[in-house]
C-alpha cells in the first residue's frame, strides 16, 4: 500500500476543477469513455502486431449506474495499467495536464472543453476509485483511490475476479447524484458517445411487456461504431445516406442532397453534409451541424468553423485538426480553420455544379428548396458566388427554370429598353399579380416568379454586377413605362384635359394612413385596364430590405409610408367618358373659367417674358406687384375650378368604381370599402 500526494503541488485543485467546468459538467462522461476507447484501441493494436497474444474477447465498454450506492462506473477491457503506470499516468501526467488545462483555459469560453482528461471525474465525484489490471502476463489488480484531496492510496491486490482493463468508479458528490440516474446517463451517452468506434453498453435492451418495460437478455449498445462518414463513399448507397440523415435528425423531412467530405491533406477531415428541406423559418434550422473529433462528439455549433451560409446545412464534420480549446473568435483567424472552411465551400459548390450538370431535371425539381442556400451563399461569399452563378436558377411564371445566362439571352431582344438596359420582369405572386403579368405577356415579355426570402438581396447583388440590367416588379409601373421603347404610345388626353381630370380622380382617392397615393396619367392601350395601381420599385425594395433587418438608412426607409400610384389610362374610352361627363356637369361655366384662366396665364407669361433674367431686387415696384397679383389670380381661378371639379368627381360613381376595381385587382380592397364596392356594383348593374 502506497499513500502519496498527487503531482507536485500541495494545492487542492479538485474544488477548482468542479467550479471551472460547472457550466459544462456533462463532459466528464465523454472524457472517461474516450479514455476507455483509447485503452481498447491500444489493446487491439498490440494484438494486431502480435505483442498481445491472448484472447481479445468482448471489448465492449460498459457504463452502469447504481442509484442506491450513488455510483457511476465505466468499465473497459483494454490495456489496463500496472501500479507503475498508474503512478506515472494518473498521478503525474494526467494531473499535470489537468492543471495545465485549467490554468490555460480558465476564464475562457472554449469549444467543448476538450481533453480535460481523467480528472474531470472530480466535477461530479467526491471519491474516485480506479481498479485496473494490465494486459501484461501475471499483472496484479491495482486499486487507486482518491477522495478529492491531493492525497491518494495505491494498492496492489490479488483479485482473480478482476477482468483485464479498467473500472473507473465515481462516488458521486451530494450535488451530483443526478448522474446515477439511468435516463440522465442514457441521454448523455446518446449525445457524446453515439458514434464512438467501440461498442458502448448501457444496461439491457428493454421491451414492452404486460404494460411496462422490462429488460431482456440483450446488451443495450448505445452507439453506431462505424458511422456513415467513416466509410468509403463508393460503398454507400443513396438509401444509406438518407437513413443516416434520419438517424441524426429523426424529425426531419428527407434531405435534398448530401455531400460526402473526405480529405487527409493538408488537414484531416471527414463528414457528410446535407441540404435539408427548409421550411419557412430558416433561422431555427441553423447550427445543426455536429462537430466530432475522431468520432467523439464536441458540439453542435460549428459557427466560426464553416462559412455563415453553410450553417444552414445539416450533418456531421469530423476533424482532429480543428483547434477545440480556443474561443470562437479565435477560430476565424486560425489558418487551418480558414483552409477547412474554404475547402468545404469549394466542395459544396463542386457538388452542386455536378448535380446541376448531370441531373438537371432532379436539380430543378428541388430548386425551390435549394434556392435559399445558394442565394445566401452568393450574397455572402464571393468565392462561392463565382461558381454558383452557373447553377443559380430563376423560375418564370410558367414554371420553367433558367440559369441567369440562359434567361438573359432568352429575353434580351424583347426586353431591352430604348436606353439599352435589359429589364427583367418579375412578380412576387402569380395569382394576385395576374393582371400585371398578363399585361406584360401581351407585350411579348416574360415574367419571373420571385417570392423567396432572399430574392431581394440576390437581385441587388446581380444588378450590382450587371450595371445594364435591372429587375423590375411588374406592378411597379404600367408596362409601357417599365420597358420604354423608342416609339412610345401617344396619349389621347391633352395636358389641359389631364388638369380637368386630376381633381375629379383626386376626389375619390382611397384613404389609408399607411399608404400615400398619387395620380398619374399614362398612355396605355385602349383595351388595357382604365386604372391600375402600381408601387414604386425602389421604395418598395428599400422597405422590404428594412423589414429583413437592415440597419441605418434601411431603418429610415422602413418608417416611410408605402407609395402607390394610381395610373389612369389616358387612352381608355371610359376615362374619356368621365372627362366628358365632368365637362358637361360643369356646363358653360367651365368654358368661361377656362377662358379666364388662359387669359390670366397669357398675361402672366407676357410679364414673365419681360422680367426674365432679372433678379427680384432689380424689379420695379410695379413689376413686382403685377407679378404677385397675376400669380394669385391664376392660383385662385385654378383652385376654384378644382374645387368644383372635386365636387363633381365626388358624385361620380364611375370614378370610384374604376379606382376600386384597380384596388380589387391588387387585393387591396378590403373591409368596409369592399362592402360598399359590392353594393355600388349592384346599383350600377341595375341601371
Ligand atoms: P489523455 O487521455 O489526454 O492522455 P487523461 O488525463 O485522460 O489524458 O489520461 C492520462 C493517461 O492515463 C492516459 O494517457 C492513459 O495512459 C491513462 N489512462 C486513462 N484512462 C485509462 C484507461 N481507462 N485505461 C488505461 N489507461 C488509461
Amino acid at each position: 500500500m502506497q499513500n502519496g500526494k498527487i503531482g507536485v503541488t500541495t494545492e487542492n485543485i479538485f474544488p477548482i476543477i468542479k467550479k471551472f467546468l460547472y457550466s459544462d459538467y456533462e463532459i466528464f462522461l465523454r472524457e472517461l469513455v474516450s479514455n476507455a476507447v483509447d485503452a481498447t484501441q491500444k489493446l487491439k493494436t498490440l494484438s494486431s502486431v502480435g505483442e498481445f497474444k491472448g484472447e481479445l474477447g468482448d471489448l465492449s465498454i460498459r457504463v452502469s449506474v447504481d442509484p442506491e450506492a450513488k455510483t457511476l462506473t465505466v468499465s473497459d477491457y483494454g490495456i489496463g495499467m500496472t501500479a507503475e503506470e498508474v503512478d506515472k499516468y494518473i498521478n503525474q501526467i494526467a494531473f499535470s495536464s489537468a492543471s495545465e488545462f485549467m490554468s490555460k483555459y480558465q476564464n475562457q469560453t472554449v469549444i467543448g472543453h476538450f481533453g480535460m482528461g481523467f480528472y474531470s471525474a472530480f466535477i461530479v465525484a467526491d471519491r474516485v476509485e480506479l481498479r485496473t489490471r494490465s494486459w501484461k502476463d501475471g499483472a496484479n489488480t491495482v486499486v487507486w483511490n482518491c477522495n478529492g484531496s491531493p492525497e491518494f492510496t495505491l494498492d496492489e491486490i490479488d483479485d482473480p475476479a478482476m477482468h483485464r482493463g479498467t473500472d473507473i468508479i465515481l462516488h458521486l458528490a451530494e450535488d451530483s447524484v443526478e448522474f446515477a440516474d439511468e435516463t440522465r446517463i442514457s441521454d448523455m451517452l446518446r449525445k457524446y458517445c453515439r458514434f464512438l468506434p467501440v461498442p458502448i453498453v448501457f444496461g439491457k435492451v428493454k421491451e414492452w411487456k404486460d404494460g411496462k418495460y422490462v429488460d431482456i437478455d440483450k446488451d443495450n449498445v448505445i452507439n453506431n461504431v462505424s458511422p456513415l462518414w467513416t466509410r468509403k463513399p463508393t460503398d454507400i448507397t443513396e438509401q444509406e445516406y438518407k437513413d443516416f440523415y434520419h438517424e441524426l435528425y429523426p424529425m426531419g423531412d428527407d434531405p435534398l442532397f448530401y455531400i460526402h467530405l473526405n480529405i487527409d491533406y493538408p488537414f484531416n477531415l471527414t463528414g457528410i453534409l446535407y441540404f435539408p428541406k427548409i421550411n419557412n423559418n430558416f433561422e431555427i434550422q441553423k447550427n445543426k451541424i455536429q462537430l466530432y473529433c475522431n468520432q467523439v462528439y464536441v458540439t453542435d455549433s460549428v459557427e466560426g468553423i464553416v462559412p455563415e451560409f453553410l450553417t444552414l446545412l445539416h450533418g456531421v464534420i469530423d476533424s482532429p485538426d480543428i483547434p477545440l480549446n480556443v474561443s470562437r473568435s479565435y477560430l476565424q483567424g486560425d489558418a487551418n480553420v480558414r483552409k477547412i472552411s474554404s475547402y468545404i465551400t469549394r466542395k459544396v459548390a463542386d457538388r452542386l455544379s455536378e448535380l446541376f450538370n448531370t441531373m438537371r431535371p432532379d436539380y430543378e425539381s428541388k430548386w425551390d428548396d435549394l434556392k435559399i442556400f445558394i442565394q445566401y451563399g452568393i450574397i455572402t461569399d464571393e468565392k462561392f458566388a463565382e461558381k454558383a452563378i452557373d447553377f443559380m436558377l430563376v423560375k418564370n411564371t410558367e414554371g420553367k427554370y433558367y440559369t441567369m445566362e440562359e434567361y438573359t439571352k432568352l429575353v434580351r431582344e424583347q426586353q431591352t429598353d430604348k436606353d439599352g438596359n435589359l429589364i427583367l420582369l418579375y412578380a412576387d405572386d402569380a395569382d394576385s399579380k395576374h393582371s400585371f403579368i398578363q399585361a406584360a405577356k401581351n407585350k411579348g415579355y416574360d415574367v419571373l416568379l420571385m417570392n423567396g426570402q432572399l430574392d431581394n438581396h440576390f437581385v441587388n447583388w446581380y444588378e450590382h454586377k450587371h450595371q445594364d440590367c435591372r429587375f423590375v416588379r411588374v406592378d411597379s409601373d404600367v408596362i409601357e413605362n417599365i420597358i420604354r421603347k423608342e416609339n412610345e404610345m401617344p396619349m389621347a388626353l391633352s395636358t389641359d384635359q389631364q388638369e380637368i381630370l386630376r381633381p375629379v380622380f383626386e376626389s375619390q382617392m382611397p384613404v389609408d394612413e399607411k399608404i400615400r397615393y398619387s395620380i398619374q396619367f399614362v398612355p396605355m392601350g385602349k383595351d388595357e385596364q382604365p386604372v391600375i395601381i402600381t408601387q414604386d420599385e425602389f421604395m418598395r425594395r428599400m422597405k422590404e430590405m428594412a423589414q429583413m433587418g437592415g440597419g441605418g438608412m434601411m431603418q429610415f426607409y422602413g418608417q416611410m409610408p408605402d407609395n402607390y400610384t394610381i395610373a389612369v389610362n389616358g387612352n381608355h374610352p371610359l376615362v374619356m367618358d368621365i372627362l366628358d361627363g365632368a365637362e358637361k356637369s360643369y356646363g358653360d361655366r367651365l368654358k368661361s373659367i377656362n377662358k379666364k384662366i388662359s387669359a390670366a396665364e397669357n398675361e402672366q407669361n407676357l410679364l414673365l417674358e419681360v422680367i426674365k433674367g432679372k433678379e427680384d431686387k432689380d424689379l420695379s415696384d410695379e413689376e413686382r406687384t403685377n407679378r404677385d397679383a397675376l400669380r394669385e389670380k391664376v392660383d385662385t381661378l385654378r383652385a376654384e375650378r378644382a374645387t368644383r371639379l372635386r365636387e363633381i368627381g365626388a358624385e361620380n360613381m364611375l370614378v370610384k368604381q374604376l379606382i376600386d376595381l384597380a384596388l380589387l385587382s391588387n387585393g387591396m380592397l378590403k373591409g368596409e370599402n369592399l362592402t360598399s364596392f359590392i353594393r355600388r356594383s349592384v346599383e350600377l348593374i341595375g341601371k
